[in-house]
C-alpha cells in the first residue's frame, strides 16, 4: 500500500474495462476518489463502484468521449464537484483495429488517433491546467504501449498515435517540471483484456505472442495498476519523464534470449 495515495482523487478514463478498470480497483484499496470514465452505455461501473467502496475507497461513473472536449472538462469537472480536487490523472482509454496500411481509411486513421492521442492531449492539458490552478503537485499517467518504440505492420495508425504519446509524456515532464507536476507514461506489452480477447482465443495467436515474451506469460492487468499506484505515489517522486515498460522484456529483444543471434 501506498499510504500517501488515500484520500487523493484520482481520474482514469476508459476504466471500465481492462488495465483501466483494474487501475480503478487498485487505487480503491489504497483508499483513493476515483472518477472512472466509461465510454459504452452498456458499460454498466456500478458493480465497480461497489467494489471499490467495499475496500474503503469512493467512486463515481462519469460517461465520456475522450475525443470530445467538453466531455474531458466534464471528468476534471466531476472531479472537482465530487471529491474537490485532482490529483493523478490516467489517460488511458484507447483504441485499435488491424489493417494492412494501403487499405488503412482516413476515417479509421482519424478514429484511432483521435481517441489514443488527441484523446490523451486532451486530459493532459486539462489535468495541467487544473493543477496549475489549485497548485497541486501532480501526477500525470499516459498508458502507452510498447508500440511507442515497436514497429507494428497492420496497426500503423495505433502505432504512430503511440509514438506521438511517447513524444507528449516527455515534453509536457519538462515543460512542467518546474510546478511539480511530473508526467509518466506506462508502457504495456501483451496484456490479457478485452482489447486483446480475440486474438487470446485463439490458442495458436496466443501462443505466437507468449514467445514474444522473454517472461514467457501474458501480462495481468494488476500487474500494470501495481505499476501505475508506484508512480502515481510518492516513492517516485523522482521520477518524471519516463515510460515505465511492463512487457515482461518484449521491447528487450526476444529473439536473442539463449544467446541466438
Ligand atoms: P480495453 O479495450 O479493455 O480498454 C479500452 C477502454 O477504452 C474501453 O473501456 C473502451 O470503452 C474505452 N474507450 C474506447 N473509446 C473511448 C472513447 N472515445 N472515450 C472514452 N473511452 C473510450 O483494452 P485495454 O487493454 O484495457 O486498453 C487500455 C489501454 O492500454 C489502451 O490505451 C491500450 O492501447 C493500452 N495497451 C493495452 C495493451 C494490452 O495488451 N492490453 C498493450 C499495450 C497498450
Amino acid at each position: 500500500m501506498y499510504t500517501d495515495l488515500q484520500g487523493q482523487t484520482v481520474v482514469i478514463t476508459g476504466a471500465a474495462t481492462g488495465l483501466g478498470q483494474a487501475m480503478a480497483l487498485r487505487f480503491g484499496q489504497e483508499q483513493a476518489h476515483v472518477v472512472i470514465n466509461y465510454y459504452g452505455d452498456d458499460q454498466d461501473v456500478e458493480p465497480l463502484i461497489k467494489e471499490i467502496e467495499a475496500c474503503g475507497g469512493q467512486a463515481i461513473g462519469v460517461q465520456g468521449d475522450v475525443s470530445k472536449e467538453a466531455d474531458v472538462k466534464k471528468l476534471v469537472q466531476a472531479a472537482h464537484e465530487h471529491f474537490g480536487s485532482l490529483d493523478v490523472m490516467i489517460n488511458n482509454a484507447g483504441i485499435e483495429n488491424e489493417v494492412p496500411s494501403e487499405d488503412l481509411s482516413l476515417a479509421d486513421w482519424k478514429r484511432v488517433i483521435d481517441v489514443n492521442l488527441t484523446g490523451a492531449f486532451l486530459g493532459c492539458r486539462e489535468a495541467v491546467d487544473y493543477m496549475l490552478e489549485h497548485e497541486i503537485k501532480g501526477r500525470i499517467i499516459n498508458i502507452s504501449s510498447v508500440h511507442e518504440i515497436i514497429p507494428w505492420p497492420h496497426f500503423l495508425h495505433y502505432a504512430a498515435s503511440k509514438g506521438g504519446v511517447k513524444m507528449m509524456t516527455e515534453t509536457l515532464a519538462l515543460e512542467f517540471a518546474p510546478k511539480r507536476i511530473r508526467v509518466n507514461s506506462i508502457a504495456p506489452g501483451a496484456i490479457n483484456t478485452p482489447i486483446n480477447a480475440v486474438k487470446f482465443a485463439d490458442s495458436k495467436l496466443r501462443a505466437g505472442v507468449e514467445a514474444l515474451v522473454p517472461l514467457g506469460y501474458i501480462g495481468k492487468p494488476e500487474e500494470i495498476a501495481a505499476a501505475a499506484v508506484w508512480l502515481a505515489s510518492s516513492e517516485s517522486s523522482y521520477v518524471t519523464g519516463i515510460t515505465l515498460f511492463a512487457d515482461g522484456g518484449m521491447t528487450k529483444y526476444p529473439s536473442f534470449q539463449g544467446g541466438r543471434g
